[in-house]
Parts: structure tokens; C-alpha cells; sequence
């Protein structure tokens, strides 16, 4: 089913002024529309919707969500038809954003709801209900964040990042895709989460899919939440971009990367240590101001 995915992922060293070795692992790079964690995150749960016979795909997400961007391409490209809730009714009467309009090009059906229905997202009986609006569907979680994206993120890191590396860093939005690699990563290596919003609750969510310690989270480069903006993290992800020719994006991995920059100048991390940032893409998102 996934056979035309690029393996395997190129990787970039970056020429540091500093004494820490850092290196950059490209899933932006292994395909164009299911790009980055959220190709890990589909994998289990689309080979699960077809062994159940499910002819759709239904998922959430907010505006800005790369996963429901993902998902309406990979539905599309392996035969469901699928249909995306959306947070935040007032958007049914406004002209489509990037990522909403390429979610309706790959066939996706857009159902706009209130913040209020939205908030309903992981009660049983709306999904109940939701089950039987559209009994063929296959029911995947905000953010694509289930045991089955679980089982897909712990394949992100190879053998050789758990011996190679010493940190391993990345975006956490659900944080489905950190808690894969913590499950995943060596006990002597930490992994370290930067997040795309503010608040300790995201804390207690990777905890339910992991008994593991050995990982840290941080908030403090979020740029105020979720989809904000700041003009020092625009700076910078230009600024980064033209130095080592990776394009970022505004919501995830800009964030990561000058999360990361700034620990690397605090002397955060000791010498020689081998960091290995994940590059989870999201670039379809991308805020083209420059
Ligand atoms: C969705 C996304 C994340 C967050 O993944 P979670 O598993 O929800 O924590 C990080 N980076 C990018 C680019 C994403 O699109």
C-alpha cells in the first residue's frame, strides 16, 4: 500500500558554531502531500480501515491542521472517500486557507462545525452519533492520534539514530508522534519536545501513551499558541532557511528549530552531544510572506 514512499529518509548534517553536533532527519522529504510524521501517523490506521471494510475515512482538525491536509490526500490516494469536521462554523463562509482549500481538492467533504460540537470530539456518544451519520467510516482521531498512530511513529527512528544520537527533538502538536518516539528511542536517550501551544495538560497526554521518563517538554517557544506568529520566529525561520537551504513552517518545526538554536547557544546541551532533530514537514501549511 505504501510502496511509492521515499525510503530511505535523507538526513542533513548542520555546520554549528558550536560544540554539539547537529543533525536534521528529512521526513518532509519522503512524500509531497502525506508528508513528515503525519505519513507514520496514517500508515496503521488506513491498512486498519481497509481490513474492516470501511469505504470512508472521517477525522478532525482546525484550519490549520497539516494531519487533515494528509489525510484527504492519502484517503483519495487509496481508494476512501473522506470527510473532514472542522472546528469553527464561522470558516464555512469564508474563502477556503491553503490547507482547507487542498483538503477539498483531494475530495475531501468539509463539515464545519461550533467550537461547542467541536468540543465533543472524543465523547463516545457524539462519536456514536457521527458513526451513524456515515456507517461506512473509519473514525480517526483529532491530530491522527491513536494507538494505531502510535504504532506508526515508533518507526520514524531507525537503529541507527538510537545509536547515534544522543537527544532526539521534535514539534509536538497531540503529541502522538513524540510519545512514538520516546516508546521507541533508547533508554539513554532523551527525547526533548518543543510545543506548538501553550499549557501543561499536553504533559499528562503523551503520559497515557508512555511509562517511559526519559523526555522533557517545553512550551516556551510556542510564540504565545497554537498557529501564532511572532516576528523573531519569522526571522529567524528565514534567516535559517537561507543558511542550510531546509524550508520550515510557522506552526511546527520553526518553532522546534529556534527552540533548539536557543538551547544550543545557552550551552543547554554538553559537548559533543549528538542531537538529532526530526524534521516532521508540514510544509503544505507554509506562510508564503517572503
Ligand atoms: C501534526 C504535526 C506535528 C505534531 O504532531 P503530534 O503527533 O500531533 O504531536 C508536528 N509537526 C508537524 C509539521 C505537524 O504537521
Amino acid at each position: 500500500m505504501f510502496d511509492h514512499i521515499a525510503f530511505p529518509t535523507p538526513y542533513q548534517t548542520l555546520d554549528l558554531p558550536a560544540p554539539v553536533q547537529l543533525t536534521v532527519k528529512r521526513l518532509d522529504q519522503i512524500h509531497p502531500h502525506i508528508s513528515g510524521n503525519k505519513f507514520f501517523k496514517l500508515k496503521y490506521n488506513l491498512l486498519a480501515a481497509q481490513q474492516q471494510g470501511c469505504s470512508k475515512i472521517l477525522t478532525f482538525g482546525g484550519a490549520f491542521s497539516n494531519h487533515i491536509a494528509a489525510t484527504a490526500y492519502a484517503a483519495q490516494r487509496f481508494g476512501f472517500q473522506s470527510i473532514g469536521i472542522i472546528r469553527g462554523d464561522e470558516l464555512a463562509s469564508q474563502v477556503l486557507n491553503p490547507t482547507l482549500q487542498t483538503a477539498h481538492d483531494f475530495g475531501m467533504q468539509l463539515h464545519f462545525v461550533s467550537r461547542a460540537e467541536y468540543r465533543l470530539r472524543h465523547e463516545a456518544a457524539y462519536l456514536q452519533q457521527l458513526q451513524q451519520q456515515y456507517p461506512q467510516a473509519f473514525i480517526v482521531p483529532e491530530g491522527g492520534t491513536n494507538a494505531l498512530a502510535l504504532q506508526g511513529s515508533q518507526e520514524i527512528l531507525s537503529a541507527h539514530d538510537r545509536e547515534n544520537h544522543d537527544v532526539i527533538c521534535c514539534a509536538v502538536g497531540t503529541g502522538g508522534t513524540i510519545a512514538g518516539l520516546i516508546e521507541s528511542s533508547s533508554d539513554r536517550q532523551h527525547v526533548l519536545g518543543f510545543s506548538a501551544l501553550k499549557g501543561d495538560f499536553l504533559q499528562q497526554d503523551i503520559q497515557q501513551w508512555t511509562d517511559k521518563k526519559n523526555w522533557s517538554l517545553t512550551d516556551a517557544y510556542c510564540s504565545g499558541g497554537y498557529a501564532k506568529t511572532s516576528p523573531a520566529l519569522l526571522q529567524f525561520m528565514q534567516q535559517f532557511e537561507q543558511q542550510y537551504a531546509i524550508p520550515l513552517e510557522q506552526v511546527y518545526t520553526a518553532k522546534m528549530m529556534m527552540g533548539l538554536f536557543d538551547l544550543i547557544q545557552q550551552q543547554h546541551f554538553p559537548e559533543n552531544t549528538r542531537i538529532l532533530a526530526i524534521h516532521t514537514g508540514g510544509l503544505q501549511g507554509k506562510l508564503k510572506t517572503y
